[in-house]
C-alpha cells in the first residue's frame, strides 16, 4: 500500500516545447502535490535520443520555471533540484528487463523485427521503422540450452513481456472509474529494443516504482497504455499507482488543440504579453472545476482548493477570449 502524502510526477518527452497541455498536465500534479504537501518530481523522458535535444529540454524547464511550478528533487543533491533523466538511467531498464526475463515475465525475441519499437510502444507516437526479419524465433520456442547459444553467440534480440493469456486488468481512475481491458487483445509488447534502449513502457513503470510515485495524472490518451503498465508492476510486486487521467484539451471548433488553433507552446503566450499568474489561473480552469462560480485564483487559492474529484470526465475547450480577459484581470 502507497503511504500519504502522495508522490507525483511530471514526465515530458523533450520532442516539442512546453505545450498547453503539457503545461496543464504539470500544473495538476503540481497542485496536488502542494496542496497535500507531497512530493513533485519532473523527469525528462528522453530515451528516444533521435527526437530529444537539449533545446527542447531547456525550452520545458523554461516554461515550468516561469509558470512557477517548481519541482522538488533529483540527482542534483545538494544543488540545485534536478530533474532526472531517463537516458542516465538506462542500465536499470536493463537489469529490469533481465530481472524480468529470469522470472518468466518476459522472453528473447530474435525475430530482429523491433529494433526500434511501433509508435504504440514509444508512447508518444514515435516512428516506427523494422529491421530486416533475421531469426524466427523466440525464446518461448526454444529450449534452455538454444537460448543459451543464441546469448552466447550475441545475436541481437528484444525483450517482450509476456501478457497472461486470460483474465483482465483492471485499475483505479480518478477520472474515469473503475477501467478494465481483457487481456486477450493485448499482444506481447517489447519492454526492451534489440539496441538496447527500453520502450516507454518499462522505463515509466520502472521509473514510478523506483521514485515511488503514487499517483499518475497524465493525458487520457494514455488510457490504452495502461494495462501493459499495471502488468508490469504486478509483475515486479511493486504497488501499482493511482491513475487520473485527463481528457484532451480541444480548440474553440472541437477539433483537437493544435497549432492550427493558434500559440501552443507557453513560452509564446509569454512573449504575446500574457503573465504567468493568468496563465496559471487559466490553465487549471482547462478541465478542473473548483464547485463554484469563481474564476479569478490567486496561485495560492488553486493550492488550498485542488483536488482530483474536480476533474472533469468531458473534454475542456481552450478559449482565447478567456484566456485575455484572464490576463486584464491578474
Ligand atoms: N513521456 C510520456 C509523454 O510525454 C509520459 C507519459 C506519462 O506521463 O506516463 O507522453
Amino acid at each position: 500500500e502507497h503511504t500519504f502524502p502522495p508522490r507525483v510526477r511530471f514526465a515530458p518527452s523533450p520532442t516539442g516545447y512546453l505545450h498547453v497541455g503539457g503545461a496543464r498536465t504539470a500544473l495538476f500534479n503540481w497542485l496536488l502535490a502542494r496542496h497535500t504537501g507531497g512530493a513533485f518530481v519532473l523527469r525528462i523522458e528522453d530515451t528516444d535520443m533521435e527526437r530529444s535535444s537539449d533545446e527542447m529540454v531547456q525550452g520545458i524547464l523554461d516554461g515550468m520555471r516561469w509558470l512557477g511550478l517548481t519541482w522538488d528533487e533529483g540527482p542534483g543533491v545538494g544543488g540545485p533540484h534536478g530533474p532526472y533523466f531517463q537516458s542516465q538511467r538506462l542500465d536499470r531498464y536493463r537489469a529490469v528487463a533481465a530481472q524480468l526475463v529470469a522470472s518468466g515475465h518476459a522472453y528473447y525475441d530474435y525475430r530482429g523485427a523491433d529494433a526500434r519499437a511501433t509508435a504504440s510502444e514509444t508512447g508518444d507516437g514515435g516512428p516506427s521503422a523494422f529491421g530486416p526479419k533475421q531469426y524466427d524465433e523466440t525464446s518461448v520456442s526454444l529450449s534452455a540450452e538454444e537460448v543459451v547459444e543464441r546469448e552466447a553467440a550475441g545475436m541481437p534480440r528484444a525483450v517482450r513481456f509476456r501478457v497472461p493469456p486470460e483474465g483482465r486488468t483492471v485499475f483505479a481512475d480518478a477520472v474515469h472509474g473503475e477501467i478494465g481491458f481483457d487481456n486477450a487483445g493485448l499482444e506481447d509488447f517489447v519492454i526492451l529494443r534489440s539496441d538496447g534502449c527500453p520502450t516507454y513502457h518499462l522505463s515509466v513503470v520502472v521509473d514510478d516504482m523506483d521514485m515511488q510515485i503514487t499517483q499518475v495524472i497524465r493525458g487520457d490518451d494514455h488510457i490504452s497504455n495502461t494495462p501493459k503498465q499495471v502488468l508490469l508492476y504486478e509483475a515486479l510486486g511493486a504497488p501499482v499507482p493511482g491513475f487520473a487521467h485527463v481528457p484532451l484539451i480541444l480548440g474553440p471548433d472541437k477539433k483537437r488543440l493544435s497549432k492550427r488553433h493558434g500559440a501552443t507552446s507557453v513560452m509564446e503566450y509569454s512573449a504575446q504579453g500574457v503573465v504567468p499568474e493568468a496563465m496559471v489561473n487559466f490553465l487549471a480552469l482547462l478541465g478542473w472545476s473548483p464547485g463554484t462560480d469563481q474564476e479569478l485564483f490567486s496561485a495560492d487559492e488553486l493550492v488550498e482548493r485542488f483536488d482530483l474529484e474536480g476533474i472533469s470526465g468531458g473534454n475542456a475547450v481552450f478559449n482565447p477570449e478567456k484566456l485575455e480577459w484572464m490576463n486584464n484581470q491578474h
